[in-house]
């Protein structure tokens, strides 16, 4: 049944029928989820209905309380799945299958929010004007030889908050706020636009390495305008000092109304199996949580990486500190 449906009848008051149907509010485009979810069905006969909530899903999920319609929320970003739990929407899953699957710093340890993909934050760098080698660390982002050189999104985007986070967690507040003033110093204009728009800086000759997510590649290459951005530059996966290479999420949790309850959890397991994985990280040209899952030719192409292993929770509970910090230095300004 579709979404619409169900909340007319919920609206009505009218006896929600048995239904063999696994609701979603989704912040990620339904198209690239779809996919994933028409494998289930295939397998399962249970209908996925997808509701794309492009704005305000945290404030619909707490305005709904347990009439909500929906079974689960997917997302992207740590900070998100946090923000989510935090409003007390969702309700713990206790499941072997996806604590087996999913490697321990990639889920709440609460159970509340579950990984799915992860995306690694990394420099985009030009192939006319940036040797191999010439960058290996996101510490050395600071350094002055790349005075002029650095493009960035916005500092308070969540993206750059969260390697920050990881920054202040991997050394402390002092160290990681002289590292924001010294990218800040080095940047070649003001943060501005998102990552594919650094690429397309990149490209035009305003910089020579900027911060991106890795997936951006992929859909910049799908993009005939944007192809162009994505050949100016390859992708080099720099680390922390003694660390490895800043990770993301995409992921998924629970509602604590959830409707379908056994429905929904069955789906979240059978997301994390090993077909499932390689389709939804095929669509999103994101990287499987689930250890040998298959990564698209593409993703495969830009080489092999050591993940940080840094807990994403540890790294959340910076955030309040490296907003904090970004506005000290003014980043944007
Ligand atoms: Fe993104």
């Amino acid at each position: 049944m579709p979404l619409r449906t169900l909340l007319l009848l919920t609206a009505c008051a009218l006896p929600v029928p048995a239904l063999a149907d696994v609701n979603i509010y989704t912040t990620r485009q339904p198209e690239l989820i779809q996919p994933v979810m028409d494998a289930f069905t295939a397998e399962t006969g249970i209908q996925v209905n997808l509701a794309f909530v492009e704005e305000g899903l945290v404030e619909r999920l707490v305005a709904e309380g347990d009439r909500s319609p929906a079974d689960l929320v997917m997302t992207v970003d740590i900070a998100n799945l946090t923000q989510i739990v935090a409003a007390g929407v969702i309700q713990p899953v206790a499941s072997d299958v996806l604590r087996a699957a999913i490697p321990a710093q990639l889920r709440s340890p609460d159970d509340l929010w579950f990984a799915l993909t992860t995306r690694a934050r990394v420099i985009y760098a030009s192939r006319d004007r940036v040797a191999d080698g010439e960058v290996t660390t996101y510490e050395d982002l600071a350094s002055a030889k790349w005075a002029g050189r650095i493009c960035t999104r916005s500092g308070t985007h969540n993206y750059n908050l969260a390697l920050l986070s990881a920054m202040i967690a991997h050394h402390d507040a002092d160290y990681a706020r002289n590292w924001a003033a010294g990218l800040r110093a080095n940047l070649a204009r003001r943060p501005e636009g998102n990552d594919r728009a650094q690429a397309r800086a990149i490209w035009a000759g305003e910089c020579d390495i900027a911060l991106g997510n890795t997936y951006y590649m992929g859909q910049m290459l799908a993009d005939p305008e944007q192809q162009e951005w994505a050949n100016a530059v390859r992708i080099v996966f720099p680390t922390f000092d003694g660390g490895g290479t800043h990770i993301n999420v995409s992921g998924v949790a629970l509602t604590a109304a959830a409707p379908n309850r056994d429905d929904a959890v069955r789906l979240m397991e059978w997301l994390v199996s090993s077909a499932a994985q390689g389709i939804y990280a095929e669509a999103n040209f994101e990287y499987p949580v689930l250890a040998g899952a298959a990564r698209s030719a593409l993703v495969q192409g830009w080489g092999d990486f050591t993940p940080d292993t840094m807990d994403l929770t540890t790294i959340a509970n910076q955030r309040p500190t490296a907003l904090q910090i970004m506005e000290e230095v003014n980043f944007d300004g």
